[in-house]
């Protein structure tokens, strides 16, 4: 668990909870993903109640079930033995966004497994990093098929979520030429819902080199890599080409680096759309030229998060589709859960397409 910003992480025991109320699952972890977030958090760049138990991408299998719950969020039976992934966050369906702006992303009560739970308090056990987890009355839980494997849904993780949301406030469609700057799980699942939108052509941004392969994988038509082509000016130039003078219809910021927001604007087209959907940990400011998006007529939409709707979405899409095996693909790294801070490390420093912990 995360003891203290930037130091390993620690190992502590707690008590398997015996009796559970009513609506709690107890769930023994097959699985669990390292997001680039939980990187931002160990480095504390975004505060959280320390100590917390990291992961919110996880799967397992229920262990036990408290009274009154017999179906996961699509009223499918769930019973003790079921493989299980869930919602990681709960929103409270009461505040202004919940209930009057139709917001729960921003849910001002939201409450995540993984980041927003301090591990001192009972029942301690609210992250993916552990053997066990204890999920609350009112998780969105999914029962998960046995020809679904942990890696297919670890390899999408929250980025198809995240992803699968950014699509629906700033659409792709049939016939778009999309630009994704950005090339870590964000940008291969944007990538992976472009192509199945109907793009004419994707083109992406991004590296290390055996990123941009998995890009070419997932059905990117050009790469443009940031290593070859260290000059904002140099990838303008090359992406124009790419996408035939105009820019493109959309693009897409999945890079986390504020200076690729500058970046993407000349890369839209006039009344293109730019969605800034990597910035999740606040990296500070850059300078931009508002006059492009009043010259150029641009939508610039962010999105945060994600619905357990979009989980049910993220779901289909693997079970029915080939992305089941790219996604699982994209899991090169795995580790025990006494090397959880090697994890972190190995995704800070971009070595993994995808880490996950083992317990
Ligand atoms: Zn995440
Ligand atoms: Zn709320």
């Amino acid at each position: 668990m995360l003891v203290e910003y930037e130091k390993p992480l620690e190992q502590r025991r707690y008590p398997v909870p015996k009796e559970l109320a009513p609506g709690e699952v107890l769930v023994r972890v097959e699985m669990a993903g390292i997001c680039g977030t939980d990187v931002h958090l160990w480095l504390g760049q975004l505060t959280i109640p320390l100590p917390v138990i990291l992961g919110h991408e996880t799967v397992g299998r229920v262990e036990q079930i408290g009274a009154g719950l017999g179906t996961d969020w699509r009223g499918a039976p769930v019973s003790v033995g079921d493989r299980i992934t869930w919602a990681s966050s709960i929103v409270c369906g009461e505040c202004y966004y919940c209930r009057i702006k139709r917001q729960p992303t921003r849910c001002l009560f939201r409450k995540a497994y993984g980041i927003s739970y301090c591990a001192d308090q009972q029942p301690h056990l609210r992250g993916g990093y552990a053997e066990y987890i204890l999920l609350r009355s009112g998780t969105a839980i999914f029962r998960i098929p046995d020809s679904l494997q942990p890696e297919s849904i670890l390899g999408a993780g929250c980025a198809l979520t995240t992803a699968l949301h950014g699509l629906e406030r700033a659409p792709v469609r049939l016939g778009d030429v999309v630009v994704i700057q950005g090339t870590g799980p964000v940008g291969l699942a944007v990538l992976a819902l472009a192509r199945e939108s109907g793009a004419a052509k994707v083109i992406v941004i991004g590296g290390p080199a055996h990123r941009l392969e998995l890009a070419r994988q997932f059905g990117a038509d050009e790469v443009i890599s940031i290593e070859n082509e260290k000059n904002a000016d140099a990838r303008r130039k090359l992406a124009l080409e790419y996408t035939g003078d105009y820019g493109a219809d959309v693009v897409i910021e999945c890079v986390g680096h504020p200076s690729a927001v500058a970046e993407g604007f000349d890369l839209c087209r006039d009344g293109g759309t730019y969605l800034v959907l990597g910035q999740y940990a606040n990296a500070g400011n850059v300078p931009i030229n508002p006059h492009t998006i009043t010259r150029k007529q641009l939508s610039v939409v962010g999105s945060w998060g994600f619905e357990p709707r979009h989980v049910d979405q993220a779901l289909k899409l693997l079970e029915a589709t080939e992305w089941k095996h790219r996604f699982a693909g994209e899991v090169t790294h795995r580790f025990a859960l006494q090397q959880a801070s090697e994890a972190l490390e190995t995704v800070r420093q971009c070595r993994s397409g995808k880490a996950v912990i083992v317990p």
